[in-house]
């Protein structure tokens, strides 16, 4: 269910982009963020090819970084800026919507964690304390501070 709020952030973006739009191209952006939200875990794929789950292109890895973000953004950008459309909006919306994916991940303590600085380290990041969290979650959980379990 983790992919709902991934969702969310896509249709609010698309929501927003296209507020001034008829309801079809409202509905276009809405449906093209949502999958842009979505486009990190493509990096599932690794595990049928048989990338280990902590190499960098493992599942939650590079895919999941600000660089890949930024990418993805440059891409939507260069598009836009061929098709005649405000490049720099659709760019910059782009990117911010798949580096929201990484960030909503590191909000959870499944894995091991987000590589949201690759290239520059490799180190997997989590917003939450996930080895005081285990599987004994809580409200406190959605604070974003360690949680300390006295069990
Ligand atoms: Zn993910």
């Amino acid at each position: 269910m983790a992919s709902l709020g991934h969702v969310a952030i896509g249709l609010a973006v698309g929501r927003a982009h296209g507020k001034s739009r008829d309801s079809r191209s409202s509905w276009i952006l809405m449906a093209f963020y949502s999958v842009l939200a979505l486009l990190p875990d493509v990096d599932v794929i690794a595990f049928r090819l048989g990338v280990p789950y902590e190499a960098p292109f493992g599942h939650r890895g590079a895919v999941h970084s600000i660089t890949a973000a930024a990418c993805v953004g440059g891409v939507v950008g260069i598009v836009a800026a061929l098709r005649r459309k405000p490049w720099l909006s659709y760019a910059s919306l782009a990117a911010i919507v798949v580096a929201s994916h990484g960030f909503l991940d590191a909000m959870t303590d499944g894995g091991l964690g987000i590589a949201l600085f690759w290239p520059f380290t490799t180190h997997r990041y989590f917003f939450v304390d996930a080895d005081t969290c285990g599987t004994h979650r809580s409200v406190d959980d959605l604070s974003l501070r360690p949680v300390h379990h006295a069990y």
